[in-house]
């Protein structure tokens, strides 16, 4: 099965491509069974006839039919894979994000499909299982926390009012903490419930190597780290210099401002449980952006993407024989 077409490289070449059916097929089979060998999601068979005209498998094993979109976030999806396709691409590549009518006016579908289709594809680009940072010859890394939420000059009148009492007492911003590796440059970021001391603490261990150098600011959270993990901790006062020699966490405040830039420019408002799919999408973007050293471009991030939307995640080496570098 291979495509004589040349892959489309632009968003415009995107949904040029993708918006023929049987091409978006080939293209995603291609993604999903590199090898060429098509299984069964369901019992890994690969005794199986294919039904052209439905553009679907039997599975002799199971005697059930599947599609390319069995096992993957598509699946139950009444809409084609030319769009899907194309949606990924927009969202893996849109430096700022994208909004719901956006991707309805380009692709021609509902907002409230466009909707789904973002959060199902932020759910892909956040489930990628990502390797700790801190370890082997990785650099110092920065922690800091955020808050993230609604500006209240931005709201309506009456929502405004209501929120007041809950702006004095914080609560209707929600704490996002990041992490970022100074010498790969990746990221690490989630929503947490609350900035107590145990709730960092666990998140931070969840992610960092014991030996880890971390740089933080004062706050009381980031104290006492568990001594047996030996991190080597040093801190920045914030209330009298932002940096001190090599120690700052400016790095991951960029993040954060691309974070909020983003949310600014594109999502009217952001519920902490779909906040946390936005930040994986963020996270996705920044760890994948093009470097010196990580000449990633659209199609890669795309060819990305897919690959974590079928559950198969590709190494960075394997997918562009650009050498080693995290993914
Ligand atoms: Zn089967």
């Amino acid at each position: 099965m291979t495509t004589n077409l040349k892959k489309p490289v632009t968003l415009q070449q995107a949904i040029v491509y993708f918006s023929d059916a049987d091409r978006a097929f080939r293209y995603a089979v291609e993604l999903r069974w590199p090898d060429g060998k098509v299984s069964c999601p369901r019992c890994g068979s690969d005794s199986h006839s294919f039904i052209k005209t439905r553009r679907m498998w039997f599975c002799n094993g199971c005697k059930k039919q599947f599609t390319a979109k069995v096992g993957t976030i598509f699946e139950d999806s009444a809409l084609g894979l030319d769009k899907w396709m194309t949606a990924v691409w927009m969202i893996c590549n849109c430096k700022n994000g994208i909004s719901s009518y956006e991707i309805a006016r380009n692709l021609g579908v509902t907002q409230k499909s466009a909707w789904f289709m973002l959060h199902r594809i932020r759910e892909a680009m956040k489930n990628g299982s990502f390797a700790k940072l801190g370890g082997g010859d990785s650099g110092p890394v920065e922690i800091d926390e955020t808050f993230v939420g609604p500006s209240p000059e931005r709201m309506h009148c009456s929502r405004r009012l209501k929120l007041q009492t809950a702006i004095t007492q914080r609560t209707n911003k929600t704490p996002v903490l990041g992490m970022l590796d100074r010498e790969s440059r990746q990221v690490r970021a989630q929503v947490v419930p609350n900035v107590k001391r145990e709730t960092l603490q666990n998140a931070i261990l969840n992610q960092l190597e014991g030996g880890a150098t971390i740089y933080t600011d004062q706050y009381t959270g980031y104290d006492r780290l568990p001594a047996a993990k030996e991190f080597i901790h040093e801190t920045v006062n914030h209330v009298e210099e932002y940096v001190r020699g090599q120690v700052h966490t400016q790095g991951i405040e960029n993040f954060w401002s691309l974070l909020k830039r983003g949310l600014r420019g594109t999502y009217v408002a952001v519920e902490p449980f779909h906040l946390d799919r936005y930040v994986g999408e963020q996270v996705f973007r920044f760890n994948n952006r093009a470097t010196k050293d990580n000449p990633l471009n659209d199609a890669d991030r795309f060819m990305l993407a897919m690959s974590q939307v079928a559950g198969k995640r590709l190494t960075y080496s394997a997918l562009t024989g650009k050498g080693q570098g995290a993914v």
